[in-house]
């Protein structure tokens, strides 16, 4: 047996959390950052002063000897820049370990050297980190030691985010807002509305050598060359399947490290395809979750690499099997503990459930595009719509129950009865029976309601989830806000209420689907129903900053047009300059890998033709074997040379983001097939001894 972990005495070990809090700080200074924490508003400096010597003191007992602001620039990762808590040496030559409450509120790191669409240049450069006081502080540990983290908010010296967390901070506050005028009049004052997410997130796990041995892996996340082994995951032995104990040993070391920084893992599996795995946390706000979810993917590649493995989070490391998502599973609830996506036992009796639901309807509807836009980037342009991930149509799921009360208030105005969940009878005397949900899942949608929340399934597994989060919660907020200030205005609250849930429900019932979203029946349906179909990002990224898109952003405090606009900048060129990579290290793996090692098969068998004529044998199989070989690296090399060429071209469209990108979609990335096609065919049929690079048995079926 291994080693007894105590969960309850490690979890949130390395986490400055409340109850240490409360431990450390007087009072009054406690009761300050509770208030701030709950409510916003100013944290005097006298109290940042004691915070911040608190917090070292904690860090410091605990071996820290530097700091970071903690954040999330868009580059879709974390950055931080370690600070050290000595102060000047003193004339005795001594230093002391101190930390101010201006350093903790405040950092300034250099903005012009992180993605900004444009927002900063490398002239005027100076940017803010602050303090997320709603985000504990935690500690980190690597080679350099341990560090203490704080997670902080990015923008520029002109005010606007540079980062994630910003504007999904403030869609949190929209959407607490509005919600809270909705509940009001229903005659409920909770103290506010948080929107949660719980990310499931998918990953695959390889050995570490063969990680290293292939180029594109360790370049781009996946694979641009591969022929599919013989099996790939048609069995469907993986999936639930019973995890390898080298694999074990990972997620038992994996979870260690996540509750120590108080990250609640909970839920770990085999996924569909070869060497594929899942972890689930319990669901935190959206802007705590997100941080976790940060440090949980950084997590995992850490203790993969410390496990002989290589953790893959792209979206589609392998072609032929599933690559990976993660499902965020949202809803929005009070914080008297009230689930407002919660239909209750009688979702026909029940208006507020209702009125919720028919905005969260209208707000996938109309902003359908907006959402579509908030799950993309390169590597999901690889899942979406591929029939192992949801569709690239945006609809909504909501299962038998609920989908009949819509039915019922659309055809008479209001719902009268709702379908139950049946007893479950096995049919065998010794199993229990129990209660069944009212509700059966659908796998296929992108926006399936789950019994008491959303799961919006799209979303990338690279994917930092602040985006789609941020969007979700405002298109919601400026729905709520708009049924708001009709309901508001009525003198009979409850007709009111139910016209407009009846109305709504109407309105947009084309955006509710129940079947298999995987079926080319349904994107037949969808353009009929009028719901976009946006195939690939490049498209996607014109729905960011629209006239209706930008006074939506702007009128709930999210986003303002320049930051707008300077994020569909930065996805356009992320979407180019990976699409850039992808393109040089094809070219770099197929003339300085591929092509030698095939020549050099050449060789031998050439030689070999040669022994066996001079034996007086025909050598016909030899000869047809090297001339098949021949017709296809001489394919390989033209392809080679035009991807380069068209590669060379791509500066020519670097002035506008969105040709440039588009160039990278439509002309770069469309040729890549023509090149790895000739490769993986010369992989089947070289020796596979002589081919120089792990193929895709080994690096998916050797874990
Ligand atoms: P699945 O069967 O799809 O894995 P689970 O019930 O295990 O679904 O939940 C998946 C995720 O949803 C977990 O992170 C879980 O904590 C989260 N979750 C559960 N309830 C809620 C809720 N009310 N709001 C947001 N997330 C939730
Ligand atoms: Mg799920």
């Amino acid at each position: 047996m291994s080693e007894l972990l105590n969960v309850e005495e490690l979890f949130a070990s390395n986490v400055f959390t409340v109850a240490k809090m409360r431990e450390r700080l007087p009072k009054k200074v406690f009761q300050e950052v509770i208030r701030v924490m709950e409510h916003g508003g100013e944290l005097s400096m006298a109290t940042a002063d004691v915070v911040a010597k608190a917090m070292k003191d904690w860090a410091v007992e605990n071996g820290a000897t530097h700091y970071t602001h903690w954040f999330q620039p868009l580059t879709g990762i974390t950055a931080e820049k370690h600070d050290s808590f000595i102060t000047s040496p003193m004339p005795n030559g001594k230093v002391l370990m101190s930390f101010s409450g201006k350093e903790l509120i405040k950092g300034e790191p250099d903005a012009s050297s992180f993605p900004s669409g444009g927002l900063r240049q490398t002239c005027g450069a100076r940017g803010y980190t602050a303090w997320d006081i709603t985000s504990p502080a935690f500690l980190k540990e690597s080679a350099c030691g341990v560090i203490l983290c704080i997670p902080t908010a990015f923008c520029s010296y002109t005010g606007e985010a540079l980062d994630q967390k910003t504007p999904l901070l403030r869609s949190m506050d929209a959407v607490n807002k509005q919600a809270l005028r909705i509940l009001k009049l229903f005659g409920k004052t909770p103290a506010k509305v948080t929107a949660s997410v719980g990310p499931e997130q998918e990953y695959f796990l390889i050995d570490k050598d063969k990680f290293n041995q292939r180029l594109d892996l360790k370049l781009t996340g996946r694979t641009l060359f591969g022929a599919p082994a013989p099996k790939g995951q048609e069995l469907d032995d993986q999936y639930f399947g019973v995890i390898k104990d080298k694999v074990s040993h990972f997620m038992r070391e994996l979870n260690k490290d996540l509750w120590e920084y108080g990250i609640p893992a909970k839920t770990q599996h085999n996924e569909v395809a070869p060497s594929q795995h899942e972890i689930a946390p319990i669901y935190g706000t959206t802007n705590v979750a997100t941080d976790q979810n940060q440090l949980l993917m950084e997590t995992l590649k850490k203790v993969a690499e410390r496990n002989g493995f290589a953790c893959l989070l792209h979206e589609k490391p392998f072609a032929g099997v599933n690559g990976s998502g993660k499902h965020n599973n949202w809803s929005i609830s009070t914080s008297d503990g009230e689930n407002l996506i919660d239909p209750g036992k009688e979702p026909e009796k029940n208006l507020q459930f209702q009125v919720f639901l028919a905005a969260i309807l209208e707000s996938v509807d109309n902003h359908a595009a907006l959402l579509r836009l908030s799950a993309s980037s390169a590597g999901n342009d690889h899942r979406l719509g591929a029939n192992e991930a949801p569709p690239a149509i945006i609809s909504a799921y909501l299962g038998d129950q609920l989908a009949d009360v819509v039915d019922q208030i659309i055809a008479n105005g209001e719902a009268t009865s709702s379908l139950k969940g049946k007893v479950y009878k096995s049919g065998c005397s010794v199993i229990p029976e129990f209660k069944m949900d009212a509700t059966d899942r659908n796998r296929t949608s992108p926006f399936a309601f789950t019994g008491n929340k959303f799961e919006f399934r799209m979303v990338g597994s690279t994917q930092c989830i602040a985006q789609p989060m941020m969007t979700l919660n405002t298109i919601v907020a400026d729905t709520l806000c708009n049924f708001a200030d009709v309901l508001e205005k009525a003198d009979d609250f409850e007709a009111a209420a139910k016209k407009l849930v009846a109305d709504k429900l109407r309105e947009h019932q084309r955006i509710i689907f129940n079947g298999n979203g995987y079926s080319e029946e349904w994107v037949k349906e969808a353009e009929r129903r009028g719901l976009p179909n946006i195939k690939c990002m490049v498209d996607a990224v014109d729905y960011l900053a629209t006239p209706e898109n930008i006074e939506m952003f702007e009128k709930h405090g999210v986003m303002s047009k320049r930051e707008l606009v300077a994020r569909g900048v930065v996805m356009y060129d992320n979407y180019a300059k990976q699409i850039n990579i992808e393109a040089k290290t094809m070219i770099e793996m197929s003339t300085k890998q591929i092509i030698p090692a095939v020549m050099k098969y050449e060789g031998t068998l050439a030689a070999s033709v040669k022994d066996l004529k001079e034996l007086g044998i025909s050598a016909d199989t030899q000869m047809e074997i090297l001339s098949t070989i021949d017709t296809k690296l001489a394919e390989l090399k033209k392809a080679t040379a035009e991807l380069e060429d068209i590669v060379a071209k791509a500066a020519e469209k670097e002035e506008d983001p969105k040709a440039w990108a588009k160039y990278y979609h439509d002309v770069v990335f469309a040729f890549f097939d023509t090149v790895r096609k000739p490769a993986d065919e010369l992989e089947k049929i070289v020796d596979a001894k002589a081919w120089p690079f792990p193929t895709y048995e080994e690096l998916l079926f050797e874990q």
